[in-house]
């Protein structure tokens, strides 16, 4: 059984707390990434499970057992970590074996288990090289080859595969999923790359400032961050941000009302909130009719626009450009990106109405960065709608 959870796990050094009690609870088999900017603390937290340090305060669990304060290799787990460190004069099946012949294991069991983690690894034909013949990715496979002949209760991987060329490390992503499934052990990989953990996990956890943020499937942390920061850095380009306020009538900011009635989201006039929009729920006029409970934007400029091959980023400010100064133009809080179909017929500098959807505009706290909703849609919308489609057809 190899679930490990954390419970209330916090590890100070000096004035620094690196995690601060962290609770995690990850199933036998699962999948989970922990991701998050540098200095968040992943590391720390790995470590911690690894038993490479130990928590100030704490317990970690292992398959069931305690193993705060016993050493790594009393804790049935196998470590993978970014730079692989290959026995240069060995060649790859003294590399594999390596750690069963230190603890005398029995040759036919030793060529059995090299011979299992060759087949899934696809480096049966490798095993007479030394590592200066191999590539990048190969190194790789052989290092994770390492940790599955140990057959662990959990892999620990940190960042595996930071140093490897991007087409490649997109071609690892596919290899680490199709091992997943084929052990079926539980694996504990650390990440600073949201798109990793995205396409990887059946969890992530996101952390910032040594705590944890949120844990959840990746669609959950995108469609229902819990906070503004996971809103912030899942998903890529970020999801807008727009800051204003709760009025009588809904949320208004600068440029931007949306009508809704406060009392249907537990807020209360006056208060400070974050209008959260992701760029492809950004609509422009022409395709209103194609969105369930569309709400009017505001006229807006188009100004910088990224085609990126299958869509196009446009980066819009609010106001005429031809009177707007720059330094409106260019503050960052009033912009809004949108994602659109790379076919659209659309410019730079061109006046352009645009619309969201109030099923998927979320509302943040903005004091305690909570998420309030996810969602402006009420029943009361469902039913205006659903009464205003019959007159309109
Ligand atoms: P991440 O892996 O997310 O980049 P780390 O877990 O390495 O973050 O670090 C979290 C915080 O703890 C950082 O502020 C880092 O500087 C600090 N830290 C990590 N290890 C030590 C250490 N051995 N001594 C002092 N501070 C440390």
């Amino acid at each position: 059984m190899g679930n490990v959870k954390l419970e209330h796990v916090t590890k100070q050094y000096d004035d620094v707390t690196a995690v601060n009690d962290m609770n995690l609870d990850i199933r036998d088999g699962e999948f989970v990434c922990l991701v998050g900017p540098s200095g968040c603390g992943k590391s720390t937290t790995m470590e911690t499970i690894a038993g490479l340090t130990l928590p100030t305060e704490g317990e970690v669990t292992i398959g069931g057992k305690e193993v705060t304060n016993l050493p790594p290799k009393e804790r049935g787990i196998a470590m993978v970590f970014q730079n692989i460190a290959l026995f240069p004069h060995m060649d790859v099946y003294d590399n594999v074996s390596f750690g069963l012949r230190l603890r005398n294991f029995e040759k036919e069991e030793i060529d059995r288990r090299v011979e299992r983690a060759a087949d899934i690894l696809q480096i049966g034909d490798l095993l007479d090289r030394k590592p200066s013949e191999l590539s990048g990715g190969q190194r790789q496979r052989v290092a994770i080859g390492r940790a599955i002949v140990r057959d662990p209760e959990a892999f620990l991987m940190d960042e595996p595969l930071a140093n490897l060329d991007a087409k490649l490390r997109v071609h690892m992503r596919t290899e680490l999923q199709r091992l997943h499934r084929e052990l079926e052990t539980t694996i504990i990989y650390v990440t600073h790359d949201q798109a990793e953990a995205m396409t990887m996990s059946d969890r992530i956890a996101v952390l910032n400032d040594g705590q944890l943020q949120q844990i959840a499937p990746p669609l959950t942390c995108y469609n229902e961050p819990a906070n503004l920061f996971v809103a912030g850095f899942i998903g890529s380009p970020s999801m807008n941000l727009l800051e204003g306020e709760v009025t009588a009538n809904g949320f208004t900011s600068e440029f931007v009302s949306v009508d809704f009635d406060p009392a249907d989201f537990d807020v209360s006039v006056g208060d400070a909130v974050s209008l959260g929009v992701r760029p492809e729920d950004v609509y422009l006029a022409d395709e209103a009719s194609d969105v369930t409970h569309p709400t009017k934007y505001v006229d807006t400029t188009t100004d910088v626009l990224e085609p990126m091959g299958d869509e196009i980023f446009v980066y819009l400010t609010h106001g005429d450009r031809n009177t707007a100064t720059m330094e409106e133009v260019q503050r960052k809080s009033d912009q809004l990106l949108m994602s659109v179909d790379p076919d659209k017929d659309i410019s730079e500098e061109e006046n352009v109405e645009v619309f969201f959807d109030r099923a998927n505009l979320h509302l943040f706290d903005q004091q305690s960065g909570e998420a309030i909703c996810h969602s402006l849609v009420t029943t009361a919308t469902e039913n205006a709608v659903d009464q205003r489609t019959p007159s309109e057809n």
